[in-house]
């Protein structure tokens, strides 16, 4: 029996007639916001690229013991960014295992995303269509949250040199996106732009010793 529902489990709403004559196992507003997912995906990557280079030219050189802080944000992105690589090849490959269609020219997370793009019609027929667009949703979920600025992680550093203050020295990554650098700031308030980092982090590392 063809399927009556989207797939989807948050969606599940009815399908049309026509839906289910053609085998279709979304509904069209998830067919929509999956296509348009997938649009989005290789500039959202790029964006995380982004991050990195603007992470890396301003560097926090804050060490406390042996562990550089700050690390963690960009082994997260970093993280991120293979998982969409790999989610897109490993569907790529189903495509072109059941299919038998020439696949995508290369592995670049363009290239992947257009070829998935290319198979959509199919993919939404197929019994693993609801699987497909969550794990879409998942990606873009995650890769929106090493982005969002209001999601941002907020790293604590040690407590503040200045002037025996002593409140807690905080580096936060907010607006990545328009490719500004961390905020480094105590609670009381001292802000320490990033040419101050280096001796900020000197004052730590002597703090510590
Ligand atoms: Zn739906
Ligand atoms: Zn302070």
């Amino acid at each position: 029996m063809k399927q009556q529902l989207c797939g989807v489990s948050s969606c599940a709403a009815s399908l049309t007639r026509g839906e289910i004559f053609c085998g279709l196992r979304l509904c069209a507003s998830c067919r929509n916001l999956l296509a348009t997912r997938l649009a989005g995906l290789p500039q959202m990557y790029q964006a995380c690229e982004g991050a990195l280079e603007v992470r890396r030219q301003h560097s926090i050189r804050v060490v406390r013991g042996r562990r550089p802080m700050g690390i963690c944000l960009d082994d997260e992105t970093m993280a991120v960014r293979s998982n969409v690589i790999s989610v897109l090849s490993s569907w790529c490959e189903m495509i072109l295992e059941v299919r038998g269609v020439t696949g995508p020219r290369s592995h670049d997370v363009l290239a992947l995303a257009s070829f998935l793009q290319a198979n959509l019609d199919w993919l939404a027929t197929h019994a693993v269509a609801a699987d497909f667009t969550e794990e879409i949703a998942g990606l873009v979920l995650s890769v929106r949250k090493v982005l969002n600025p209001a999601q941002a992680r907020t790293i604590d550093l040690a407590p503040c040199p200045r002037d025996g203050c002593g409140q807690m020295v905080r580096a936060s990554i907010s607006t990545v996106q328009h490719r500004l650098p961390p905020q480094v700031r105590c609670d009381a308030g001292h802000i320490w732009q990033p040419r101050e980092w280096l001796d900020l982090g000197r004052h730590l590392e002597f703090a510590d010793l």
